[in-house]
């Protein structure tokens, strides 16, 4: 027993266990210090309202290693540009939305160029009977082709060159 008690005070007290407990208090204080330096660089990603992150980090500083584990616990789950970007993807399907238009009979979503509604088959814009060409509502021809749905047909060929010599002979 007194041997043993001896041995343990003799341990205490040698420089070695000095050395040790420095050593030990030396990386607990090096954590802490990274702890704190690590919650300012996740803070800044996920907290865009400047106070707030200083409010994390003092808390992770003042109260070492339970102040990170309550910021690691109280943080907000997204990173500021994953948030971004997910407002991004919003509003590029809002903007792809509004390009599409309801079927008058259905209401399914139709693209622009879309002939027919792909629910309903209501036809919603019809196709040049001579050369099949989607044609828009407001046409009063094609003028791809030229027929003319008043007198269904299409006309003859027009020589377009007299035209441009005409315009050259005024100049
Ligand atoms: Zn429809
Ligand atoms: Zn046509």
């Amino acid at each position: 027993m007194d041997s043993l008690f001896e041995t343990i005070n003799k341990i205490i007290n040698s420089p070695v266990w000095t050395l040790a407990l420095y050593v030990l208090a030396f990386c607990v204080v090096v954590l802490w210090l990274a702890l704190v330096l690590w919650t300012y660089k996740d803070a800044r990603k996920r907290i865009e309202d400047p106070v707030v992150v200083a409010v994390a980090v003092l808390t992770s500083l003042v109260l070492p290693f339970m102040g990170t584990v309550v910021y690691a616990i109280l943080r907000p789950a997204e990173y500021l540009a994953e948030v971004r970007e997910r407002e991004l993807e919003v509003r590029a399907m809002e903007q792809e939305l509004q390009i599409m238009r309801a079927c008058p009979s259905c209401g399914e979503l139709i693209k622009p160029e879309y002939v027919a509604c792909p629910n309903c088959r209501r036809t919603l814009r019809t196709t040049c009977p001579s050369c099949e060409r989607v044609q828009e509502p407001s046409w009063k021809l094609c003028p791809y082709c030229g027929y003319d749905p008043r007198t269904r047909r299409v006309p003859p060929p027009v020589d377009a060159v007299p035209e441009f010599h005409a315009v050259e002979g005024r100049e």
